[in-house]
């Protein structure tokens, strides 16, 4: 086992360009060539018996560390790479986002009626007609501030958005949200239905300044860019 060993360090001498004279020189046989990693593990795939080899050959662990070295910059390169993808998810949900409207038609439908006197009364909001399920969404980002029976309205969902306007919606069939939930501009919070003071499966839709009047939503739908 020892001859081996001393002949797997002559083995790796010699072709490191040295030669082994002596019991000195034996010393230096035994450490030196482990310095080339390649001869080291050379002597390993001749030699065989590893547990002779093995006191004298403890560093030749040293080439399986560098080897070993390629997993973990593959690692390395695979956690930047999920850094990169990371980043560029992230800018993509930012500039969706961005581009996203931030002002949505409440329902798609027919304009029936508009804001004003009818029927001798005060109409103080718009119609939008469509047939009964129609999907209804926030015409804006906002919090839901109440969604539930209303009179007139049969049900209603108000809205309030970021400074201070409430969109009411009424008459709908069935709603989707709860108190305080918050919402996202044509994101889905009803169904069209004929509940309350209705004569057709519509849409009754209002807006209402922060203090409380309630004003002509076309004018202020057309202010963000949308024109029932
Ligand atoms: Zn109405």
């Amino acid at each position: 086992m020892v001859i081996a060993a001393v002949a797997m360090g002559a083995f790796a001498a010699a072709t490191a360009g040295q030669t082994l004279k002596g019991d000195d020189q034996q010393q230096s046989a035994d450490v030196q060539p482990l310095a080339d990693s390649k001869n080291a593990s050379a002597a390993i795939g001749i030699g065989g018996d590893s547990s002779a080899a093995a006191p004298s050959f403890l560093t030749v662990a040293k080439p399986n560390v560098q080897t070993s070295g390629a997993p973990v910059e593959a690692q390395k390169i695979a956690a930047s790479d999920r850094i990169v993808n990371a980043r560029a998810a992230k800018l993509a949900a930012i500039r969706a986002e961005q581009n996203r409207p931030k002002f949505v038609r409440p329902a798609e439908g027919r304009l029936t009626s508009t804001f004003g006197a009818r029927w001798g009364t005060t109409h103080y909001g718009i119609d939008i007609a469509n047939s009964l399920g129609t999907p209804i969404v926030a015409a804006a980002d906002g919090v839901v501030i109440e969604a539930g029976p209303a009179s007139g309205f049969g049900l209603w969902v108000r809205i309030q958005h970021a400074d201070g306007t409430i969109t009411v919606y009424g008459h709908m069939d069935s709603f989707s949200v709860y108190e305080g939930q918050h919402v996202k501009a044509g994101e889905q919070i009803a169904r069209m239905g004929n509940r309350g003071e209705s004569t057709g499966t519509h849409l009754h839709f209002e807006v209402w300044e922060p203090g409380g009047m309630k004003i002509d939503p076309l004018p202020w739908l057309a202010e963000h860019g949308i024109n029932v």
